[in-house]
């Protein structure tokens, strides 16, 4: 593991995330600036004025400024194609959030848990985000009557087991309100685990101070979900900001999405897998890129998702391995996709194909029935 070049870790505050977010890049200069241009071509500007930018000096420093499809640039730098509308299917809100949403801020699609929206901030915007959408809609942070209106929601809805707390990114706000809204959503006494969706371990591994994690912790059962996409980002700094989680009793499982010139190969997940797997982080889905408006130049294939998929079962172990996922249009959920090693089963045999390739027959198969 690597990370920043000693010169740039050696400036004074660069370990202090308030420094970090005040010296975040997000102006048009800096852009240019870093583009190595006087000024910003029409095209970029518009991509800028839709979708704003923003980079924390920590998550920018990882870059190869000397090669042009570096992974971490094609994350958070923007680029013209975020404006090509040609693949078909793409739309701001490609999980029909809104239409499953009973109160502004709150997102129910599943039976037993919700999603509440703790802000549409970031530290760094990720260019492929499927919540890009709201980035320009101003902040949006659920005041202490909206979350009481959500927690006559919950309890209302006695299935509901779960809150997870996603935005934007809930850590931007500050203690005092996450404290408040982790303690708040509490109050609905069928709420039994909470469950936080942050990429401040990847983007700014300095805010996840002593601090906060005995905060966090005080709210456990709290599970942390964070999103490393590249084996790149898996910096010391970033696996010190786990490794601080874990040891408060915080599990931080990971989504990483599916993004073409960014990880879309075998080389790259099972190196990304297996470093999460040494920081003790699991890896728990793997998303298709949604059909979101302006991540277009994104999106790869299922198929290929599939094939490497298929090679991994072949290569690395189980807890190495997360669950390949399609969160489908229109509402539709989250589907599994996984490759199918089973050929053909009837009530006496089952035929599978392993991942080398090799015919195999289980025999006494029970065949339909069983004890579902
Ligand atoms: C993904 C998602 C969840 C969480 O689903 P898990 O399968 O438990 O990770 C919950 N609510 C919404 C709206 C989601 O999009
Ligand atoms: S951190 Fe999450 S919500 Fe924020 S821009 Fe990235 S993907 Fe979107």
């Amino acid at each position: 593991m690597t990370g920043p070049a000693p010169e740039i870790k050696s400036r004074p505050d660069w370990n202090n995330w308030k420094w970090q977010v005040s010296n975040t890049q997000s102006t048009r200069a800096q852009l240019a600036s870093f583009l190595n241009t006087p000024s910003l071509t029409d095209g970029l500007s518009r991509v800028i004025e839709k979708y704003p930018w923003a980079a924390t000096p920590y998550y920018f420093s990882l870059i190869d400024t000397h090669d042009a499809q570096d992974p971490i640039k094609r994350q958070c730098v923007p680029c013209e194609h975020e404006l090509d509308f040609s693949l078909p299917g793409s739309d701001p809100d490609p999980l029909a959030e809104k239409s499953h949403s009973p109160y502004p801020g709150l997102i129910h699609r599943y039976q037993d848990r919700v999603l509440v929206i703790a802000t549409s901030r970031c530290f760094s915007y990720c260019r492929h985000c499927n919540r890009k959408r709201n980035w320009n809609a101003g902040n949006t942070v659920p005041t202490s009557a909206d979350i009481k209106k959500m927690v006559q929601y919950i309890s209302a809805r006695r299935h509901i087991r779960e809150v997870i707390i996603s935005g934007g990114d809930p850590l931007t706000l500050s203690a005092e309100m996450l404290d408040r809204m982790l303690h708040d959503l509490r109050k609905a006494d069928n709420v039994e685990v909470l469950r936080l969706g942050t990429r401040v371990p990847v983007v700014l591994p300095m805010r996840i101070t002593k601090e906060l994690t005995t905060l966090l912790k005080a709210h456990r059962p709290l599970w942390i979900n964070t999103h490393f996409n590249h084996p790149r980002e898996l910096t010391d700094d970033a696996a010190s900001a786990c490794d601080r989680l874990l040891c408060a009793g915080i599990p931080v499982s990971n989504h990483t999405v599916l993004l073409k010139g960014v990880n879309d190969d075998v080389d790259t997940l099972r190196s990304l897998f297996t470093g999460l797997n040494r920081i003790m982080v699991r890896p728990y889905y793997l998303f298709h890129c949604d059909a979101a408006k302006g991540t277009d130049h994104f999106r790869t294939s299922i198929e290929t998702g599939v094939r490497i998929m298929q090679k991994l079962w072949g290569e690395t172990g189980g807890l190495c391995i997360p669950r390949y996922v399609v969160d489908l249009p229109a509402g539709g959920g989250k589907a599994p996709v996984m490759p199918s090693f089973l050929l053909h089963s009837d009530g006496n045999t089952a035929v599978f194909r392993t991942s080398e390739g090799r015919i195999v027959k289980y025999r006494g198969a029970l065949g339909a029935g069983g004890n579902v």
